[in-house]
């Protein structure tokens, strides 16, 4: 099955990476407005190959994404010093115009994932621009935000993280929501199983955890100046949820309806993940103070998407 990754920087290249250790899919085709870096790029993943898996992967133009079933969006323009967020997005709506519409021409049946920030509203505009259903332009949305609570929590508790069902949702950014009411361990409600194993939950422990899953990105910002090896990761397994069509849960961004009086809002809920793109997306039971803050997470994203024309 072809996977296309147009933007080949430094998220679009861990993705091509991640797809290819773990085969996922059998060939990849990078595509960048700078072709010598998508052919760098395919070089430098193609020699790593032979340690892994049979997956072929080639830089190549738009006409070479035909037939692909999923095209990851990596591409975008960073923020110029002194330039406002929305100015930004204006710039990368341009950028994505041109993008999707090479995309459309050679492969209109392809699902599109995408991975540029600010990810909501990227996934708005991927939707609108491409005219494709919702279900079928797929944000990487809270994916990894989930990835890091759960380790965080298996760590805590002293058990393996796919023991532990919870989630971030809402904005992949700092409006997100950690959902503490419906989370799990084992089948065991999250507080009770912290107590009887004697590794409490409390409040303040529960802030803490939330908190340093937020500030994650920003320390590996500091530290290295952007993140790419999680979201890449990620990126290859919602890929891999779609072309093996597993169905699996994840926690990835949409356009939807409605969220709490809030219309046609991009933000991450549970959802069924299959070759048919999103299959079904689930709203968990959330508490009083959980639902007020998935809805100004959404008051949040729509003071962005709501302003844009098209
Ligand atoms: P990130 O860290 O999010 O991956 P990068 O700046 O490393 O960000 O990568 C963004 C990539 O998107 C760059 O390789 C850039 O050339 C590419 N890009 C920007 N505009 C376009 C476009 N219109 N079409 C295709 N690729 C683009």
């Amino acid at each position: 099955m072809k996977i296309g990754i147009v933007g080949t920087g430094m998220v679009g290249s861990a993705a091509g990476y991640a797809m290819a250790l773990l085969g996922v899919g059998t060939e990849i085709v990078l595509v960048d407005a700078n072709p010598a870096l998508a052919l760098a790029q395919a070089q430098d993943i193609a020699h790593a190959t032979p340690f892994a898996t049979t997956v072929a992967i080639h830089a190549g133009d738009y006409a070479d994404l035909k037939d692909a079933a999923v095209v990851i969006i990596a591409a975008g323009v960073s923020q110029k010093p002194g330039e406002s967020r929305l100015a930004l997005l204006g710039r990368n709506v341009e950028v994505f115009r041109s993008v999707i519409g090479g995309i459309m021409r050679a492969a209109p049946d392809a699902i599109l994932l995408i991975a540029t920030n600010p990810l909501d509203v990227m996934t708005f505009i991927a939707q609108r621009i491409s005219g494709l259903p919702p279900e079928r332009v797929i944000g990487s949305g809270t994916i990894l935000d989930t990835a890091r609570l759960r380790t965080l929590l298996g760590d805590h508790l002293g058990i393996a993280p796919n023991s532990v069902h919870a989630y971030i949702l809402g904005e992949h950014g700092d409006s997100e929501v950690a959902v503490w009411s419906s989370a799990m361990a084992g089948s065991v409600p999250i507080v009770s199983f912290a107590e009887q194993i004697g590794c409490p939950l409390d409040e303040a422990t529960r802030g803490r955890i939330a908190d340093e899953v937020k500030g994650a990105a920003y320390t590996i910002i500091e530290g290295k100046g952007a993140t790419w090896y999680g979201i890449g990761a990620g990126l290859a397994r919602i890929v891999q949820s779609i072309t093996d069509d597993e169905r699996t849960v994840l926690s990835v961004s949409q356009v939807n309806e409605d969220i709490e009086g809030i219309k046609d809002v991009p933000l991450s809920l549970p959802r069924i993940v299959g070759r048919e793109g999103i299959i079904a997306t689930l709203m968990p039971d959330l508490d009083a103070s959980e639902r007020a803050a998935l809805k100004r997470s959404a008051e949040v994203i729509s003071g962005f998407s709501s302003k844009l024309e098209f």
